[in-house]
């Protein structure tokens, strides 16, 4: 079989879909429909329904998280750039494999070799560099789990294909966009799921390999979309997104709330309602917002002065929809359902909780009444025919409303009357804690993410901060871990609400990298127990991808010059860390915990000259200590040694030694000049200033380097 091998090169590479917005979900290889895109910009022509196969491979050198200013078309509006904070690729290449009937291929072929338009990948800034175009043959080949091969790049493998392959990791789950459905604007695809394995990952298995070994991976479309329910007795939603999982998590909470067995509703990714118990949600989701109202109604009654003013429709609804759906069927303070229980009297508390209840269903009966004519399907289920599009009413963190600002640089979102209302629970799946919302997102489990946001919303420990709930999370699935030997721990993301006011709402995201996943399960357990006062501060260097040596710096600048911070004072993380450094009494090897995670993050398999340097840093105080006129240079030393370190400047570092170790009468131990390159230096020079200023303390020492679990933090 002949496939065509393209390979593709771009300085910068951003990879989104429609909810990225705000730099969420962004993808590590362009999906099917950019490279699709991308084709057919080269043939300077439209896709005409004509049916191929893609395989997608590529590599990058670096991520950075940078700000990029989005523009919208038809802002009539001055806001009409946005910063938003999006993980960019560098460097990046990209291998990719075509399969079609011969007449296509050739075609492709010569627009590739010289395409009609600039070819760009989306959001690089410059043209895509095509650096080959050639035929090749690919052959299918059974490969033995003892023979398998590694993974040169990173790639997509179809969900369909894994029956067949075997793979050393379990991969990260993606819903891809693949062909358009439909050609006019505005545009739907169909959507394919698919793995995505990091480069170095082992496979095996029946494979096709082109004619220099290279794995391909071919995606089959599938044009025909999901079966349809309709005419079915169930309702069914697709939890692919964060944004329908957090709704449907909401959904399942509602369902808990009533008693349902919710198991039973769930499958993978889909969430599956019988009509019955559909027709039944907005009655049941009244309820559940009702669920403690007597007490919330009474103590809001005593508070207001003016009875009249007293809305317990605003009190229990708008309080738990408002900061979501502004002005929405449900929200919106003209609306007469709403408006007509303002001034009732709490007297009688369950006809007050009735006439709550029976404004809530007209709420929703007049948002079924307001549709709007598409031939789109719904870009949520794949399935329905959409009624709408999505708007700042439908879930205002993300969008804005249309006539304001149009989507930034998408087209319309159509939807559904059924998603459309199951956006409504997307506030109840995300936990409140302290004027944020936070909401845990596992792609390919929604029972899981299911499970792991009662765990946020749980949570009774004494730290209620935002990174006290989040470890609980991750401590919940290194567990899990353990005892199902499957790892999800980088397959989960962290979605976060900050409402200010009312500005547009900050939305953030983070993702557990499979390198911080590494470190986390291999070396988590040695985190010093003596400061277990800050750990939700290296939670939060390592979640937010801060280096630890700058913690590590602030930790030592606190402990080498406890003086210079006696009066500091402030509650900003940085402070807090120079305060836990002049705590400290003594310091140990433990302190090596921070270098060695951070070299698993940095992935430098060198980390042997931790523990050398630590000792030659150990050995040299030794020897300064040994004599009176010395002694009493150790702590110039140290002062030059942690500015060398401040300023990464290497000469000054290596000066100083090469003169320390005069002083002392010693050469400078040769692996200093062998090891000390810009790669080691921060290892090295601060292992080496972390063994300089330890204290030997028997078998004090000793019980902090075992360290111990941070349970409690
Ligand atoms: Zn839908």
């Amino acid at each position: 079989m002949e496939c065509l091998r393209v390979k593709l090169y771009t300085p910068t590479g951003i990879f989104k879909n429609p909810l990225s917005i705000k730099g969420i979900e962004v993808y590590p290889l362009p999906p099917y429909s950019t490279i699709i895109g991308l084709i057919y910009r080269a043939m300077g022509r439209k896709w005409k329904g004509e049916h191929f196969q893609i395989s997608i491979q590529g590599d990058y050198q670096a991520i950075y998280r940078d700000y990029v200013w989005f523009r919208g078309d038809s802002l009539g509006e001055k806001e009409d750039k946005l910063p938003l904070q999006v993980p960019i690729l560098y460097s990046f290449e990209l291998l990719v494999h075509v399969k079609a009937e011969n007449g296509l291929l050739e075609d492709v072929e010569r627009a590739l070799k010289e395409p009609k338009e600039l070819l760009f990948l989306s959001g690089g800034e410059y043209p895509v560099k095509v650096q080959e175009v050639k035929r090749v043959k690919c052959l299918e080949k059974f490969v033995s789990e003892e023979n398998s091969i590694k993974l040169n790049y990173n790639a997509y493998i179809q969900r369909g294909l894994l029956e067949n392959i075997g793979t050393s990791d379990k991969g990260i789950l993606f819903s891809l966009s693949y062909f358009y459905k439909n050609s006019q604007k505005p545009k739907t695809y169909s959507w394919i799921d698919a793995y995505y394995f990091q480069k170095g990952t082992e496979i095996y298995g029946s494979l096709m390999l082109d004619e220099d070994n290279n794995p391909v991976f071919l995606a089959e479309p599938t044009t025909k979309g999901l079966k349809k329910s309709e005419g079915e007795e169930y309702v069914r939603f697709y939890a692919g997104n964060w944004l329908m999982a957090s709704a449907c998590v909401g959904v399942l909470k509602v369902l808990e709330n009533a008693e349902e067995d919710i198991e039973k509703y769930v499958e993978e990714r889909f969430l599956t309602l019988p009509k019955e118990l559909w027709q039944r949600l907005p009655e049941l989701y009244a309820e559940c917002l009702l669920k403690d109202a007597e007490h919330i109604l009474r103590a809001s009654y005593e508070k207001e002065k003016d009875k009249s003013k007293f809305n317990p429709y605003n009190v229990i609804i708008l309080r738990s929809l408002g900061d979501f759906y502004e002005n929405s069927p449900f929200t919106n303070p003209a609306l007469r359902y709403i408006t007509k229980l303002k001034g009732v009297s709490i007297e009688e508390i369950n006809q007050v909780k009735n006439q709550v209840k029976s404004s809530f269903i007209e709420g929703y009966e007049y948002f079924l009444s307001k549709a709007v004519e598409t031939s789109q399907t719904c870009f949520f289920c794949h399935e329905r025919q959409a009624k709408n599009f999505v708007d700042a009413t439908n879930f205002t963190p993300l969008f804005a409303s249309i006539e304001k600002r149009r989507n930034l640089f998408w087209d319309l979102i159509p939807i559904c009357k059924e998603c459309e209302f199951l956006l409504y629970f997307a506030s109840a799946g995300f936990c409140r804690s302290a004027g944020k919302y936070l909401f845990v997102y596992v792609p390919d489990d929604l029972l899981e993410t299911y499970r792991l946001n009662l765990i946020l919303s749980t949570e009774k420990e004494i730290e209620q901060e935002k990174l006290g709930r989040v470890w609980s999370v991750v401590r919940y699935v290194l567990d899990l871990e353990k005892q199902k030997s499957s790892w999800v721990l980088q397959n989960i993301y962290f979605v976060e609400i900050e409402k200010v006011g009312n500005n547009p709402a900050n939305i953030y995201s983070f993702h557990i990298s499979p390198n911080l996943a590494k470190a986390i399960r291999k070396l988590i357990d040695h985190y010093p127990k003596n400061l277990q006062d800050i750990f939700s501060k290296f939670l939060f260097y390592i979640y937010t991808g801060r280096s630890l040596y700058e913690f590590l710096f602030l930790l030592l600048s606190g402990f080498i010059k406890k003086d210079s911070y006696k009066n500091l004072q402030g509650g900003t993380i940085e402070s807090k860390i120079v305060q836990a450094g002049r705590n400290m009494k003594y310091i140990s090897q433990n302190l090596l915990f921070f270098i060695n995670f951070q070299e698993v993050l940095n992935m430098n398999t060198q980390k042997d000259y931790t523990n050398w340097a630590f000792w030659a840093g150990r050995e040299l105080k030794k020897l300064y200590k040994e004599n009176e006129s010395t002694q009493k240079k150790l702590e110039p030393l140290t002062y030059r040694l942690l500015e060398a370190i401040r300023r990464k400047d290497k000469e000054y570092f290596i000066h100083n030694l090469i003169r320390a170790y005069l002083e002392v009468e010693k050469e400078i131990p040769y692996l200093f000049k062998e090891a000390l390159d810009d790669k080691n230096f921060s290892m090295i020079a601060y292992a080496f200033l972390i063994g300089l200023n330890s204290e030997e303390k028997g078998k004090e020492e000793q019980a902090n380097n075992e360290g111990e679990n941070s349970e409690s933090a």
